[in-house]
């Protein structure tokens, strides 16, 4: 589903050279600050000059898409919203590449409407794979990966998710994001065979009580994560509890439950929203506004986790050999710092 912008300009057969210019300026000045105008043209090359004239005007493209030949680019007018619209982090930057994140699979139990990355229980699987995985691992080790995150889709359909797992746990410290409703049975088994000191649980919890959580989730998912993060704290496993909210209100909602159950600010995630995937509203994220965290899905490597499907945010198609790949990572995180010193020199004033 198209993102929904507060304007569409249909550029017709106009370019930057005749006329476009004027009517995006003109459009712009109809907006606030953070709202979204999409243009569609039937031309793909208009693409790489509303890139250009984004980069040098500080707004942003946060989406293209196409249908039926259109070309729709969805531009965010300014800046993205300030750290503390977001989830403000207190945590030192990362060195590009301590993280490295693994999507060992696309389908899902559910189906959140705000799905970043539009798993489903219909989505194609697109496995990575153990071999794959097991070959990640090894290489990561080289590389100064210092943490992996194994994430989907829900990573416990898979048979061989024990498997996975044990090779990223053997590599570095790991953390499984998972909505924790699928902890019972031959899958129990799994997670009991796992080792305690290497392995986190990342659980989702949206709110203090059902109704938002299954609004979003689907009916009952509320009870049934909670009954899934007993279980893996009752089988001796750290829990992290990640929230996703849509408001400054509910994130601090949901801060007031994690302290009233005293539960640490190292196992707690609270994070906005992200206009990518199925979402229809939430905060409109440019790559620019990502720090890049390198992200392996089985279609190739990513600038980071959310929108990790997203043309925009691909680096590279070639997972292998790692060091290449995270490479290639370093050379486009590169390539935006550069662009970001340039406009700090056009822009300095004085
Ligand atoms: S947000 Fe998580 S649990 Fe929900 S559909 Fe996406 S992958 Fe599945």
């Amino acid at each position: 589903m198209a993102i929904r912008a507060h304007i569409e300009l249909d550029a017709g057969a106009k370019t930057f050279a005749t006329g476009l210019l004027l009517e995006l300026i003109a459009a712009l000045r109809r907006i606030r600050s953070g709202d979204l105008m999409a243009v569609v043209s039937s031309d793909c090359t208009l693409g790489t000059e509303l890139e250009a004239w984004c980069r040098f005007t500080r707004n942003s493209v946060v989406d293209v898409s196409i249908e039926q030949d259109r070309y729709r680019w969805v531009i965010r007018c300014g800046e993205a919203p300030a750290e503390s619209d977001r989830e403000a982090s207190t945590e030192a930057p990362r060195a590009l590449g301590s993280r490295l994140w693994l999507y060992t699979n696309f389908d899902c139990n559910l189906r959140c409407d705000y799905c970043c990355v539009r798993s489903s229980p219909k989505a194609p699987r697109r496995a990575l794979g153990s071999e794959r995985v097991r070959r990640i691992a090894s290489e990561a080790t080289t590389l100064g990966v210092g943490e992996i995150f194994v994430t989907g889709g829900e990573p416990f359909l898979l048979g061989d998710i024990g498997d996975i797992l044990i090779a990223c746990a053997a590599a570095a410290p790991t953390t499984v994001l998972t909505n924790g409703m699928l902890l019972t049975g031959r899958r129990l088994e799994i997670l009991r065979a796992l080792p305690r000191d290497r392995m986190t649980l990342q659980i989702s919890l949206d709110s203090p009580t059902p109704e938002r959580h299954d609004r979003h989730r689907g009916a009952g998912t509320w009870v049934k994560a909670w009954k899934g993060i007993e279980r893996a704290r009752a089988e001796g496993f750290r829990v992290r509890l990640a929230a996703t909210v849509a408001t400054d209100l509910e994130a601090a909602e949901f801060r007031q439950f994690l302290d009233s159950r005293k539960i640490s600010e190292q196992d707690r995630v609270i994070r906005r929203i992200a206009l990518r995937g199925f979402a229809e509203q939430g905060i409109a994220l440019a790559r620019a506004d990502l720090v890049p965290e390198i992200t392996i899905t089985a279609d190739g490597v990513y600038w980071h986790p959310v929108g990790a499907e997203d043309e925009d945010l691909l680096v590279t198609r070639d997972i292998f050999p790692l060091a290449d790949a995270f490479a290639a990572a370093h050379r486009a995180w590169e390539g935006e710092r550069a662009h970001a010193h340039r406009l700090a020199a056009i822009f300095n004033c004085a």
